[in-house]
């Protein structure tokens, strides 16, 4: 389109708006665009574009928010009324890497809502993201072994069914939900009268690059229901942030499937990260053991350029929301729907836990018995760069300290971290609290007068720490490292014993002292 040519550029902004207020697809069965492949409108104002609508303005949805409102005006829906009132004033209820740069940069393209139907209600969104949590279910009551396992969709569904409403809209499910649910959640449609366009696009940020993998996605997964338009839509609307989405192969990652096949690629990317975990924790102990060390072992494993490097190394064991709950949710789904038992994830589930109860042991092998015994634990957040306290290895830890009668004292870097540790911990928001534990307010101040420390996320700040300085704070003498991010000399040379995870353990060759207990 030339320079000059603004009326007609405006009348087929309105047009093509109007195609989607007035829901002509939804009338036509016809494909319908926020623009038209006819014309070039790339220079098109982005107000313009059909508005979407995110459901969950939590860490995914936030970040896919504050992402497409690059290139879209995006609407934040959140029933937590604290959390949309800090989004409004510019308080970033997270601590995620660009976020409030981002955020203040597309501000103007930002507005946030407690309630769907205000969000919805000019009738323009076309497409509306489903990003609220899809938790494991409540254990609780009489239920069947693993039954606890199950996801909790009820979020997913009262989303749902508040949208099978409005006609026009397009559900995209952003949350994770087991293999299968699209698939009732059309059913679930079907029985209402409502033929509901619903994609599948499951999320694969990682929390601490989330922007990194927002930008750069190895690949975007859609699952189709089978309306295309819509597909259209959500193409259109990843074209406007991803300009490779217009060049040649594109289609090698963005990658077109059945809704289950897309739910499944989900939950089996979780697993094959989790099984590389486990790998890396097995042969660790097994290099304990052996007076070896795991770190060059995998080093020389990842070379192959068939298995590759990433997620192979020994630690006290993943954490986060999502790897434990996910992989539970699918071999839940696998027993109940078809009968067949994914061994592999009880495997990952007992090693996983195994890491922690290996720390302990390695504590009471050298403390003896841990009642009264001062442990600092450093790092809170289940991985560094994120504040995210889910199912992070050092409550987990903690709790089996405590019941052990040790006192314990943690610090992270990230004061989110430390605010929300305190907060869990003000509102009892088990398990991601530290309970007992006393909150330090520097690495120091957490170390002194430790029998032991335990690193149990690989922040950068630790490697600053001067381990003289510690040293001379400290009680005791020994450093656990639970994810080999320390300088063992530099630690050796303070005149404390270093023991790393997956190297030569001499702790635990070590026999027993009197009063220690095997767990
Ligand atoms: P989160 O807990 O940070 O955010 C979920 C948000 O949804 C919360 O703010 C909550 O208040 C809101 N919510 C719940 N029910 C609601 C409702 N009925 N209406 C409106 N808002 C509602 O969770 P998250 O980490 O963003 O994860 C969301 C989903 O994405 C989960 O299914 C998770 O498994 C998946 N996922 C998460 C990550 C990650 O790194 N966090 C990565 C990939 C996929």
């Amino acid at each position: 389109m030339r320079e000059g040519s603004k009326f007609v550029r405006e009348t087929l902004a309105v047009l093509t708006e109007n195609a989607v207020d007035y829901k002509i697809p939804e009338l036509t069965g016809e494909r319908v665009t926020p623009h038209s492949h006819l014309f070039d409108l790339s220079h098109m104002t982005v107000s313009a574009k059909a508005p979407i609508v995110i459901v969950g303005a939590g860490y995914v949805g936030l970040v896919t928010g504050v992402g497409f409102a690059r290139a879209r005006e995006v609407r934040l829906v959140d029933r937590n009324a604290r959390l949309i009132e800090d989004l409004d004033a510019g308080r970033m209820p997270i601590s995620e890497p660009e976020l409030e740069e981002r955020f203040n940069d597309n501000r103007d393209r930002l507005s946030f809502f407690t309630d769907l139907e205000s969000a919805l209600a000019d009738q323009r969104p076309q497409l509306v993201f489903i990003a609220v949590g899809t938790p494991k279910r409540a254990a609780g009551g009489r239920r069947q072994e693993g039954e606890g396992d199950a996801a909790n969709l009820s979020a997913v569904h009262s989303v749902v069914d508040e949208l099978l409403l409005h006609d026009g809209v397009a559900v995209v499910m952003k949350s994770t939900v087991p293999p299968g649910t699209g698939r009732a959640i059309l059913e679930r449609a079907e029985a209402r009268g409502r033929d509901l366009p619903y994609l599948s696009c499951p999320e694969f940020l990682q929390e601490g690059a989330a922007f990194a993998t927002f930008d750069s996605p190895d690949r975007i997964v859609v699952g189709h229901s089978g309306h295309s338009w819509a597909s259209d839509a959500l193409r259109e609307l990843h074209a406007d942030v991803h300009p490779w989405l217009q060049g040649e192969h594109s289609d090698e990652r963005y990658m077109e499937m059945e809704l289950i096949e897309a739910e499944c690629v989900k939950h089996t990317s979780n697993l094959a990260l989790a099984i590389r975990i486990t790998l890396a924790n097995e042969i660790g102990n097994f290099c304990e053991e052996s007076a070896a060390d795991a770190t060059q072992v995998m080093k020389g494993v990842g070379a192959d350029r068939r298995i590759g490097p990433s997620f192979l190394k020994p630690g006290v064991g993943f954490g986060g929301s999502c790897f434990d709950k996910d992989i539970r949710a699918v071999r839940a789904v696998a027993r109940a729907d078809a009968g067949l038992d994914l061994s592999l994830v009880d495997t990952v589930i007992s090693t996983n836990e195994g890491q922690v109860e290996r720390v302990v042991e390695k504590l009471e092998r050298r403390l003896g018995a841990l009642e009264g015994t001062n442990i600092a634990i450093l790092g809170l957040a289940f991985k560094p760069k994120t504040d995210d306290l889910r199912g992070g290895p050092a409550f987990t830890l903690a709790t089996r300290l405590r019941r052990r009668g040790a006192n314990l004292r943690a610090w992270d870097p990230e004061p989110g971290a430390r605010e929300r540790a305190a907060r869990n911990h003000r509102e009892g928001a088990e398990p991601e609290t530290m309970s007992t534990a006393e909150l330090a307010r520097s690495a120091l101040e957490a170390v002194a007068e430790a029998d032991a420390v335990v690193l149990a996320t690989e922040w950068e700040q630790f490697g600053e720490i001067d381990w003289c300085e510690a040293a001379q704070a400290m009680r005791g003498t020994l450093v656990i490292d639970g994810r080999n991010h320390l300088d063992p000399e530099a630690v050796r040379a303070a005149g404390l014993e270093y023991e790393g995870t997956g190297r030569e353990s001499r702790g635990l060759l070590r026999p027993l002292p009197e009063g220690a207990t095997e767990s």
